[in-house]
Parts: structure tokens; C-alpha cells; sequence
């Protein structure tokens, strides 16, 4: 009844690609592949102390240094705050392939 095809899911985590770069990958997938959907999930650390919010996962805030910080990522299709995430969805973040080591979570 339903048709659904795959679904690329890229998490950028802090880093920031540019729109070239990200047009010309879309071209890709779609040109190249059968998936139907691609989204671009970056991840970002809240500041209980300053308030401010960071892109990218940190175990302390870029900007004050507090450890008071609070994760916001992705996961099952919305956007939450990894304080609220039980034992399952911790395991499946820190499973998450990252290319680059920007991360302290
Ligand atoms: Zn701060």
C-alpha cells in the first residue's frame, strides 16, 4: 500500500560542509542510488551555565568551559536532548561511525 525507499541518514556532528559540497553529494545519492530521502542531522551542545548553544557534542562548553552542558542530537527522527535518552539510545550514539574526533561524548 505504501511505497517508502531507503533513506540516507548523515549526522555532521559540529562540522559545517559547504553548499557545493553538500549539493553535489545529493546529486550523487540520487543519481547513483534507489534511496528516496536524505537528511542532514548536525548535533549541538546546550550551556546550562551561559546559556549559549555550540554545534558539535562537547563535554564542556566552548565557550565558558563548564561541564554543565546538555547534548542535542537526532535520533528515531527528532531532535532531543541526550539527558532524557535511556541506556539504549546512549549505546546507539556512542556506536555512531564518526570521521573525525571533534567529539567527547
Ligand atoms: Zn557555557
Amino acid at each position: 500500500m505504501i511505497e517508502a525507499g531507503a533513506l540516507t541518514h548523515i549526522w555532521l556532528g559540529e562540522s559545517r560542509p559547504d553548499s557545493a559540497s553538500l549539493a553535489n553529494l545529493v546529486q550523487k545519492i540520487f543519481r547513483n542510488t534507489l534511496n528516496d530521502q536524505v537528511a542532514f542531522s548536525p548535533e549541538f551542545t546546550s550551556c546550562n551555565a551561559c546559556a549559549r548553544t555550540s554545534r558539535g557534542l562537547f563535554a564542556e562548553c566552548p565557550y565558558c568551559g563548564s561541564e554543565e552542558v546538555d547534548g542535542i542530537t537526532r535520533i528515531t527522527g527528532y531532535f532531543t536532548k541526550i539527558s532524557s535518552w535511556n541506556k539504549g539510545k546512549l549505546g546507539e550514539l556512542h556506536d555512531r561511525y564518526r570521521s573525525r574526533r571533534g567529539s567527547a561524548l
